[in-house]
């Protein structure tokens, strides 16, 4: 059977069926692995790749930007469990026609997100590529024993919440991918879908939530995987969406719909967690109320009858 009908995550069951993790780690299906060390603090760690092509156009992208997101996006999921990120390690497969300059910018990006976290590179691995540039992160963090947010953790009764503002960098992506005109609002969107900044700070502060992921997929993808690990549903309410201007400002013009980028666009790298209702009315992290979680199965999306879903990678 081809690999494209099984899907990336009917991939990921294929290798996930074939490894047990040892008792009291935890495996594939999270954001990071967590490892309990006898200091009483659990290691976590989490890899991610980047591919011409698939993740980032070189024509487009600046040296220092792809930097930047390589990195940004791997901290992100230390963010994601709550965890404080405490190294990385770069891999690089590369083709040939690179410049010195160009691997210098791209240091310089990684290097001043690294830096943002207080996040140091502490290596890596060197290869040539034959035709496509190939990125490969590997992040590792830290959390005080039994502090992380899992994606099994929602319950049912739980508010369902995000970080910052949704579809900014799907909307960015649009404009690249469209070949749009870059006015103020297209240039911030475009930032962000670059230039993503990982919600460490938001996860550390985060303690009373309960079920948490960083949103790279979409929601419409990412809480399938809260709702699937946690064995709940959900109701979300469209028009609770927190859209920032430039995003509205951007549909407007182009005629895109809204919800559809929020919902999919991805790579927003913001948080989604879920809270009980007391703990929520105390939080003092910005964010935002966009449903709940109830017992009955499947998510249903209320304000549309449209049906909005997450990226598929293939
Ligand atoms: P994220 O979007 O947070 O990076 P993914 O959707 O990429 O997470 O991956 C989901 C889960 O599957 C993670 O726990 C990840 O470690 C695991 N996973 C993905 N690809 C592989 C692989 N090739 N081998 C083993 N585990 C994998
Ligand atoms: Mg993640």
């Amino acid at each position: 059977m081809d690999l494209s009908k099984l899907g990336e995550f009917g991939l990921i069951d294929i290798i996930s069926g074939r490894f047990q993790a040892p008792e009291g780690v935890t495996g594939i299906g999270d954001d990071c692995a967590i490892m309990p060390q006898a200091s009483g603090r659990d290691t976590l760690v989490s890899t991610d790749m980047l591919v011409e092509g698939t993740h980032f156009l070189m024509d487009d992208i600046s040296a220092f930007r792809l930097g930047w997101k390589s990195a940004a996006v791997n901290i992100s999921d230390i963010a994601a469990m709550g965890g404080k990120p405490t190294a990385t390690f770069l891999s690089l497969g590369l083709p040939k026609g690179l410049s010195a300059e160009w691997m210098e910018e791209f240091i310089d990006g990684y290097k001043a997100i690294s830096d943002r976290f207080g996040c140091p590179l502490l290596g890596g691995d060197t290869t040539s590529s034959r035709d496509k540039l190939c990125i490969s992160v590997t992040v590792l963090g830290e959390a005080p024993s039994g502090h992380t947010h899992r994606r099994s953790d929602a319950q049912v009764g739980d508010l369902i919440c995000v970080t910052g503002t949704l579809g900014d960098s799907g909307g960015g992506l649009q404009v690249i991918l469209q070949g749009k005109e870059r006015g103020a609002a297209e240039e911030a969107l475009i930032k962000r879908h670059y230039e993503p900044m990982p919600r460490v700070e938001e996860g550390l502060a985060l303690t009373e939530a309960h079920a948490m992921m960083d949103i790279s997929d979409g929601i419409g993808s990412d809480l399938r995987h809260i709702l699937k690990a946690s064995g709940v549903g959900a109701v979300v309410d469209l028009r609770l969406l927190p859209l920032s201007a430039e995003l509205r400002d951007a549909c407007a013009r182009h005629g895109w719909d809204a919800y559809e980028i929020a919902t999919g666009g991805g790579e927003d790298y913001e948080l989604l967690f879920t809270i009980g209702p007391e703990e929520e009315k105390t939080l003092e992290v910005p964010h935002t109320v966009i449903g709940r979680i109830t017992k009955e199965k499947g998510l249903r999306w209320e304000g549309s009858s449209k049906d909005y879903d997450g990226y598929k990678h293939f």
